[in-house]
């Protein structure tokens, strides 16, 4: 396992929030107990952005829900915590994820222009507040966002990428964004082996 990682306070926040919303109050104990995080039981982290809280909280959170509901069930689960995580961040207009909220949204762009805005804000919120480093590629079809640090490097190995809640949370923004569905994959992951996760944001929707 690599070094520990600190991560600002709002970010475990707003996941916690969000496994919350998805698992129900008594669910989310039983998460944080099955994650040995009792000590954020009733107690969630603060909303600021001071880098207190750990990478290895965030993915023990994430194992105890795949552990919780099994490999195959969780992806859902998961995906589904990754979208309400936008959700909060945007109703609170938190910086973690850089959001400009309805501006960009509203803007006349075409919307591959404004799909790239929305990346390279959550990718500056990565760099400068997340402690998360991360960059945008793009080619004709694709956006490529990515992430050389991931807390899936804080879980046990796995056998397909495994980074669904960051799925979730992607797919949400484009869809928030644009009104439409994009196929959102992680193609590689850190938890495998792989040099930094990789998610295709195909510039076509669904
Ligand atoms: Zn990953």
């Amino acid at each position: 396992m690599p070094e520990e990682r600190m991560m600002p306070n709002d970010a475990l926040r707003l996941f916690f929030l969000a496994i919350e919303e998805v698992m129900g109050k008594d669910g989310m104990k039983a998460a944080l107990r099955g994650a040995k995080l009792d000590q954020y039981i009733d107690n969630y982290p603060p909303k600021n952005l001071d880098l207190e809280v750990r990478f290895s909280d965030y993915a023990k959170a994430e194992q105890a829900i795949e552990d919780f509901y099994g490999r195959r069930g969780a992806k859902a689960m998961l995906m589904r915590v990754g979208r309400a995580t936008f959700n909060y961040a945007m109703k609170e207009q938190s910086t973690v994820l850089g959001l400009a909220g309805q501006a960009l949204k509203l803007m006349p762009l075409p919307m591959t222009a404004k799909m790239k805005l929305l990346l390279e804000q959550m990718a500056a919120a990565g760099n400068k507040t997340v402690n998360q480093p991360v960059r945008l590629e793009e080619d004709a079809d694709a956006f490529m966002l990515i992430y050389d640090v991931c807390m899936c490097q804080f879980r046990p190995q796995h056998d397909a990428p495994c980074c669904h809640v960051t799925v979730g949370l992607l797919s949400e923004a484009m869809r928030w964004l644009t009104d439409k569905n994009f196929a959102i994959q992680e193609v590689t992951c850190l938890n495998l082996g792989a040099d930094a996760c990789r998610y295709r944001i195909p510039k076509t929707p669904e």
